[in-house]
């Protein structure tokens, strides 16, 4: 059977395993298409002059996906993958993570189609200001705030800034953008933020005795695909913890050693050559072998559809801890149930990042500069909380299983079986109740 690895249709289908779960169904037919579908969809042509005089044209996409509980919040991402279908999935994310972590923002996500690894850092730069320019005053403080994703970085975040502010002069627009450097209204610890988020989301779920075969992060063996802000920040964070770092990779290969890697060395190797790829003599990994090496905790922190039904099968994992978004496939998800392997979902594990974005845009609104350790606390309290609310969600969904497989099926007859959830449908039930909670209470307007 050839999988659906559309992100859309991957975000549709965990919504439709979520929604059994929520609340009383009288009248949620209409209300969860409302919750489903994206507000706007905005789709921009960008032509760009190159270095070499040519100019290129190059699409950009900003969807906002659900306002109902704040303004817009998410990435830019710069990636040849880059479609509507694939913002619209990384957007949707977006409103389930920030409700999730109980933060008042809605979501939303941009992207532009090009492969920034051939660019300069001026071309990169003509195509931020060029797609900023292009959404106009669809960004904006209190309306659409946009922040990091995959090869767009707090150089990036300055173009957004700057490009902004030269169209709304004379006001303060340092909330416009997250994800900022420091001596622009930035705020500590952002860059580690999403990082931290999985170590902290991680090491609680083990505390609190969810993962019986591990007591600590200490010895634990983990493998991170992905080494930039995401992947490259948490190899330090779980070796500062203790953890073995045994591979890492990048989109070039990876590297593996069993007794745990020397990261300062990996890190090293890949500021001088770019890639992770020969810091070891030997341990050479392409990036597909990375996922099945032998570990306690896998981090995928690269792309979405890396764990799909052709390799799930072949984890070696206990616990995935999802740094990037969309990284498993829900027939992965089934494989790795039956298997016994657990998955925390990305819009609990990498929230760190807009969790830490929301204190930046606090700070900015206020022209004010917390410190590291404000940032760190808050963001552990937040963390913490959004993984004990997707643990106590699961528990109670497992154990009236029955009453809500009778209840679905009088509601929907022929239905197949309600699967019995896992903490990727605990999350979002979570974070779609809530959403679909305040839709309520304001009602449809006018
Ligand atoms: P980044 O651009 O800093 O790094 C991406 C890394 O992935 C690079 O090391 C790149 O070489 C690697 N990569 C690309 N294709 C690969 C492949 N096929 N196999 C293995 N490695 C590959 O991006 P990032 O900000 O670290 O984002 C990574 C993931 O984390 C994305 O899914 C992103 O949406 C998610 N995320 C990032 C943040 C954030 O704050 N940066 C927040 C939440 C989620």
């Amino acid at each position: 059977m050839t999988e659906d690895l559309n992100p859309h249709h991957v975000a549709r289908r965990q919504f439709d395993l979520a929604t059994p779960f929520i609340g009383d169904l009288d009248g949620w037919r209409g209300m969860a298409e409302w919750l489903f579908q994206p507000e706007q969809i905005l789709s921009v042509t960008l032509p760009v002059e190159m270095d070499d005089g040519y100019v290129h044209i190059f699409h950009g996409y900003r969807v906002i996906h659900n306002t109902v509980r704040g303004p817009g919040k998410g990435g830019i991402r710069f990636h040849p993958s880059i479609d509507a279908d694939e913002v619209k999935a990384l957007a949707t994310w977006m409103t389930w993570k920030c409700a999730l972590v109980d933060i008042p923002f809605g979501g939303a996500k941009g992207g532009v189609n090009c492969d920034a690894t051939t660019l300069s850092k001026n071309e990169k730069r003509r195509i931020t200001r060029r797609f900023i320019a292009a959404l106009g005053d669809n960004i904006g403080p209190h309306t659409d705030i946009p922040a990091p994703d995959m090869y767009t970085d707090a150089q990036t975040m300055v173009w957004i800034y700057d490009t902004y502010h030269m169209m709304h002069p004379g006001q303060n627009n340092l909330p416009v953008v997250t994800g900022k450097p420091l001596d622009l209204g930035g705020i500590p610890g952002r860059s580690t933020a999403t990082a931290r988020g999985v170590y902290f989301v991680a090491n609680h779920f083990i505390e609190i005795g969810a993962m019986p075969s591990l007591n600590s992060l200490d010895g634990v063996r983990v493998a991170i695909q992905g080494f930039g802000n995401a992947g490259r920040n948490a190899a330090r964070i779980f070796r500062d913890a203790g953890a073995a770092v045994v591979a890492v990779s990048d989109s070039r290969g990876g590297v593996h050693d069993p007794k745990g890697l020397d990261v300062a060395r990996v890190e090293a190797h890949k500021d001088e050559t770019g890639t992770v790829v020969g810091a070891l003599d030997n341990g050479k990994l392409t990036p597909g072998e990375l996922l099945e090496v032998e570990c306690d905790i896998l981090i995928p922190a690269a792309l979405q559809n890396q764990i799909t039904a052709e390799n799930a099968g072949r984890i070696q994992a206990r616990l995935i801890v999802e740094a990037a978004n969309g990284p498993t496939t829900p027939l992965a998800d089934e494989i790795l149930a039956d298997r016994d392997i657990k998955v925390l979902p990305d819009i609990l594990a990498n929230a760190g990042g807009v969790v830490v974005s929301y204190f930046e845009w606090i700070q900015n609104l206020q022209n004010e500069q917390w410190e590291e350790h404000q940032v760190d606390e808050l963001l552990a309290k937040k963390m913490r909380r959004a993984t004990e609310a997707v643990v106590t969600e699961r528990r109670t969904l497992c154990d009236n299983l029955d009453e809500y497989r009778i209840r679905w099926e009088e509601r929907v007859p022929n239905a197949p079986k309600l699967p019995t959830p896992s903490y990727r449908t605990a999350a979002t039930a979570v974070a779609v109740g809530r959403t679909r909670a305040t839709a309520e209470s304001r009602g449809v307007w006018p």
